[in-house]
């Protein structure tokens, strides 16, 4: 997997600075409630921090001062923004990873101008072969990076390893729909999609919720549970969009790398996607038995 790993690096080295600039320091959709209809819907940053609280509230972290986490893995890490709000949030110590090198090096950058660095790490390791002890994180927080990972069984089990007795496990991830009954696979027009999406993110075969849901269970894990939250996010991509056809948009990209603009090309097809039932935003919850 070497190629696959060396262009997610190469990816996010090259992107994440034009990110930054444009949406700031959560690299995440927002979670929308799409049924009020209330002006949060234009409010994207908010959006982004509710993906995190939904997330927590979902899993059922707990907030008390006892109880709450105290230790947290930020698996998949971007440049830190979730590190650091949950460090903030809980006065946890967060160990965070990523596999680009400019993403650890700005996210400890950021980490030191907000005065986090005795709580908050960024250092590049590989998700599937993580520099921890077992049972080390009563938080195992993976957003948004379930997707790159080519081996979705070792991904999920190094998750639950890594994780303390009593622990919580939250993956946020892009899946595919789940099959329906008598289907073997997804059509071969989906497929096609996903194969583009595939080239553009640096991204593995995909999964389904059950998939995930499944590969759970085969480990010592309960309270196992799974959200579709795509409605939720169906503002994201055309506002990302929109961001990338303004005039500052347009100049910051025609000043980036291929890579990156072929990545920009690439949102009209997750729109797509989701338009076609195809792409699910899934979180898919777990905790480790004390
Ligand atoms: N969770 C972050 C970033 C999401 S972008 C946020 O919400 O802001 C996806 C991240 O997953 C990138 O930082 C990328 O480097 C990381 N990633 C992908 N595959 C990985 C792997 N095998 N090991 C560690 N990090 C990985």
């Amino acid at each position: 997997m070497p190629e696959l790993y060396e262009g997610i690096a190469n990816f996010y080295d090259e992107s994440s600075g034009l990110w930054e600039d444009m949406w700031g320091e959560h690299m995440h959709h927002g979670y929308y409630d799409t049924d009020s209809g209330s002006s949060s819907q234009n409010d994207h940053r908010l959006a982004q921090i509710m993906m995190i609280e939904n997330s927590l509230a979902f899993a059922q972290v707990a907030d008390s001062k006892e109880e709450r986490p105290t230790h947290v893995v930020d698996v998949g890490c971007g440049i830190g923004g979730s590190a650091r709000y949950l460090a903030r949030r809980y006065e946890a110590k967060v160990s965070a990873i990523t596999l680009s090198p400019v993403q650890a090096a700005r996210g400890n950058v950021i980490t030191a101008s907000q005065g986090l660095t005795d709580l908050v790490t960024l250092q590049v390791a590989n998700a599937l072969k993580q520099p921890f002890e077992d049972g080390s994180f009563d938080l195992v927080w993976s957003m948004e990076s379930g997707e790159h990972m080519p081996d979705k069984q070792q991904f999920v089990g190094e998750l639950a390893r890594v994780a303390a007795p009593g622990g919580r496990i939250i993956i946020v991830t892009w899946c595919h729909r789940d099959l329906e009954l008598g289907e073997t696979c997804l059509k071969p027009k989906e497929q096609a999609l996903l194969d583009k999406i595939c080239d553009a993110y640096y991204l593995p075969a995909w999964c389904s919720p059950s998939d995930y849901m499944e590969l759970l269970k085969t480990l010592e894990l309960k309270d196992i549970k799974y959200a579709d939250w795509s409605k939720n996010v169906t503002p994201f991509w055309p506002a990302v969009m929109a961001s990338a056809l303004s005039f500052r948009g347009l100049i910051k990209l025609a000043t980036s790398g291929w890579t990156t603009i072929r990545g920009a090309l690439a949102m009209r097809l997750m729109v797509q996607g989701y338009q076609m039932g195809l792409v699910k935003f899934a979180i898919i919850t777990a905790q480790k038995p004390l």
